[in-house]
């Protein structure tokens, strides 16, 4: 017996969701409808992925699985801390959530686009659109709260 759950992922290029088998995780997987290939290794770093204005749609709203974005910046106390816990989410959660982490300040057409007013501000996506938001510091155990439905 394994306690490995599998894990379940989105074809970038007609949506289904597809299940993959936790002992093929990390590997290219093909969609069961559209045949599409789906990369799976980057869900697996247990890092955050650092976006940019030019990357954010092809990492964000066409990922495989649903995604946090934690938006900060350099001059922001509150950002340091909650950098560490988003350290550790992106561990824990390694192949069931894209965590993500976005400059506002390098990155002012995203900032704009989704009306960041203030850092840290921490974005909730799944399946292209936008879920929810979480704005200032918040505690480990709210973000984990929030993110629970899409957790699977
Ligand atoms: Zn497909």
């Amino acid at each position: 017996m394994t306690q490995e759950k599998d894990y379940i992922v989105r074809c970038a290029s007609c949506r289904t969701k597809n299940r993959i088998p936790a002992d093929k995780a990390g590997l290219t997987a093909k969609c069961g409808k559209c045949k599409s290939s789906i990369e799976t290794q980057e869900l697996f770093i247990g890092k955050p992925l650092i976006l940019d204005d030019t990357d954010f749609s092809a990492k964000v709203l066409l990922s495989p699985v649903p995604v946090l974005v934690d938006c900060w910046a350099t001059w922001c106390g509150p950002c340091q801390m909650i950098g560490p816990i988003v350290e550790q989410l992106a561990s824990e959660w390694k192949g069931r959530i894209r965590v993500c982490k976005l400059n506002v300040d390098e990155n002012p057409a995203t900032s704009a686009q989704y009306s960041i007013m203030s850092v840290p501000t921490l974005l909730i996506f799944d399946n292209g659109e936008l879920k929810d938001s979480i704005a200032g510091a918040a505690p480990k155990h709210q973000i984990v709260r929030k993110m629970a439905p899409y957790l699977g």
